[in-house]
């Protein structure tokens, strides 16, 4: 696949990252799977992260308007990023990457974020620990040891992570963010600890196109593993052996 001007920085930066997205453009869809069940429970306080879940997500890109960044305003919203008035160097959480297939001219645009991947590039060449995967397979950064040394940013092949240069005056007590470290894509931990979605998926679902689906990925009657298991999904840039979290339908 090729692209325009923010793909071409993803594509060319990365080398294909879609090389190996997935045989072609499909656009199946399975009659009678709907979307719409969560069915997450709040995580008793004290109680750990569990193995037995692995979060995940599934986005059809076939639902993405071009024109539409509804999670990512809602991602920005929650957790108090946005522009610095240094575009080179905004944080970015989350972001909209246009694609276009050269064959077929199809284009599509999808947001791309942190993969939660399982076996996280980030986490491997951190050298303080800053960068961990929870038990439940969110991947985070704790701030407090990050040294900045941007590493993890280097490592990661999705470009999912943003160095604070900036003070920060206002923070939302949900994602403390702090000048000098590093930041991604949390899956809004604080939600889904509370037993809710993360907000890019609210958002999409109640002012979008529900595009987004969430859930645990390891329990077979969740919605998110019952569409995997029925669809062709693609996780991006398979070939790493990262196993991504979060999966792309119609790519
Ligand atoms: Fe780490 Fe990047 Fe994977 Fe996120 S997408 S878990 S930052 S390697
Ligand atoms: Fe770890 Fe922080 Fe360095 Fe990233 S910037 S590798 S989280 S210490």
């Amino acid at each position: 696949m090729s692209a325009g001007s923010e793909p071409t920085r993803l594509l060319a930066d990365r080398r294909t990252l879609l090389k190996c997205a997935g045989a072609g453009l499909a656009t199946l869809i399975a009659p009678g799977v709907t979307l719409t069940a969560f069915g997450a429970e709040k995580r008793p306080a004290g109680e750990p992260a569990s193995a037995k879940v692995r979060w995940g997500m599934l986005i059809d890109s076939s639902k993405c308007a071009a024109d539409c960044d509804r999670c990512v305003s809602a991602c920005r919203d929650e957790n108090g990023w946005g522009s610095t008035g240094h575009p080179d160097s905004d944080p970015q959480w989350i972001r909209k990457v246009a694609l276009r297939d050269p064959k077929s001219g199809l284009e599509r645009s999808l947001p791309v974020m942190c993969q939660h991947c399982a076996n996280p590039a980030c986490v491997d060449v951190c050298p303080t620990g800053a960068s961990f995967k929870r038990a439940d397979g969110i991947v985070l950064v704790d701030r407090h040891i990050c040294i900045g040394c941007r590493y993890c940013m280097m490592a990661c092949p999705y470009k999912a992570r943003s160095f604070v240069h900036e003070p920060i005056e206002e923070q939302k007590t949900v994602a403390p963010r702090g000048k000098g470290t590093v930041e991604g894509c949390t899956l809004c931990v604080d939600r889904v600890d509370a037993g809710k979605k993360p907000a890019c998926v609210e958002a999409c679902a109640a002012e979008a196109s529900g595009a987004m689906t969430f859930g645990d990925l390891n329990d077979p009657d969740s919605d998110i593993a019952k569409a995997i298991a029925a669809l062709p999904t693609t996780q991006i840039r398979s070939d790493l052996g990262m196993d991504p979290g979060v999966r792309y339908r119609n790519l």
